[in-house]
């Protein structure tokens, strides 16, 4: 056995059970927020007999302008999570420095703290919420990285630019705000990423695999002024993106496949406001989270719906929320697939199901 041999963080970690990790046999999948648009890209896959840029330039230039920042502020990862876990390799020590965030939200936080012994303190989306800028600079305590995902996954909750300024120039030199922007293209309006021009602790993550429609690339950037991503630069493995998927990055971030993802977007924020109305119109639903982002989450009166919808094909995301395990999130898939969303929401009030007397 060489279990033994495990760090106690190590041997501590649970699997983290991923939208994916799970076995689950479907035939629509709304569970992982992904695009239902998927498109031909072109590769060559020639002169793989060497290394690729380590950061590929058309790629940074081009997201860059994207984002309205200097190429110098970029730094392209294997996915956001990458930027996740490099942030807290950077600027974290093991088993001394910790993190802040504010549940419930995405959970690599926590896995990626966990995994490199970095402590936690642990707030609450309501404190994010209700306390004033001021009041969470101290709530914060000593965390190096603040981590603040907006919109939020999986409330779709958003703090105000304006709060998330006020917090970093109280945070100055004590910690840095990292806001994580994976649903960003989905309320662009409210992206912190223009606060890197004036704040050296203000970091942002973005990823392709939400709007971009490009989850299975494993791409994403981190954004910062120059000072703030060297370090990062020196952590990060040599040659973090392969020939292949820099190829694919450089046609997807084109201002071309920009205009089209951005009409995706306000179609996709079109049915989302489609399906928000039908499921405040079911009985069988006690409460609908109405926020950003291209998913809904819900709490069902009736837990046993989860498993009505899997016999169906319908895969759907379950969370234990606020104590309770009647959550449930769901990505907003096509129409055809909300379809099939909307015939399991009728199922589930039809009086063939909840004739109950004798
Ligand atoms: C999906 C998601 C990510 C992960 O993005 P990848 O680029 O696929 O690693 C990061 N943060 C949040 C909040 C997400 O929902």
């Amino acid at each position: 056995m060489t279990t033994e041999l495990l760090p106690d963080n190590i041997a501590a970690l649970k699997a983290y059970s991923s939208a994916k990790s799970e076995k689950l046999s479907g035939t629509t999948w709304l569970n992982a927020n992904e695009s239902p648009y998927s498109k031909a890209y072109n590769v060559s896959a020639s002169n793989l007999n060497r290394y690729p840029d380590p950061q590929p330039p058309a790629v940074i230039e081009a997201y860059a302008r994207y984002s309205e920042l200097q190429p110098e502020q970029v730094l392209m990862t294997r996915g956001a999570d990458e930027g996740i876990e490099l942030l807290m390799r950077t600027y974290c020590q093991s088993g001394v420095d910790s993190i802040a965030l504010f549940t419930p939200t995405y959970g690599m936080y926590k896995v990626s703290a966990d995994t490199h012994n970095i402590g936690i303190n642990e707030l609450s989306q309501a404190q994010l919420q209700q306390a004033s800028a001021s009041e969470l600079s101290e709530l914060v305590g000593e965390a190096k990285l603040v981590f603040i995902c907006n919109p939020n996954n999986p409330t779709g909750a958003l703090i105000s630019v304006d709060k998330i300024a006020e917090l970093a120039q109280r945070l100055a030199k004590r910690a840095i705000v990292v806001v994580d922007e994976a649903y960003i293209e989905f309320c662009y309006q409210h992206s912190a990423a223009q606060l890197i021009k004036t704040n050296a602790n203000v970091v942002v993550l973005r990823t392709l695999s939400k709007a971009f429609a490009l989850a299975g690339l494993r791409t994403g950037f981190t954004l910062a002024q120059q000072d703030t991503l060297a370090p990062l630069r020196k952590v990060i493995a040599p040659y973090p993106v392969a020939t292949v998927i820099a190829d694919i990055a450089e046609q997807a971030v084109s201002s071309a496949n920009i205009i089209s993802m951005r009409r995706q977007v306000s179609i996709l924020n079109t049915l989302k406001a489609q399906l928000v109305d039908w499921l405040q119109s079911s009985a069988a639903i006690s409460q609908v989270l109405t926020g950003e982002g291209n998913f809904v989450t819900l709490q069902l009166r009736d837990k046993a719906a989860i498993g009505l919808a899997y016999e169906r094909g319908l895969v759907m995301r379950p969370f234990t929320l606020f104590g309770e395990d009647n959550w449930l999130r769901i990505s907003i898939g096509n129409e055809q697939e909300l379809n099939e969303v909307k015939a399991w929401l009728d199922s589930l009030t039809s009086p063939a199901l909840t004739t109950k007397e004798p």
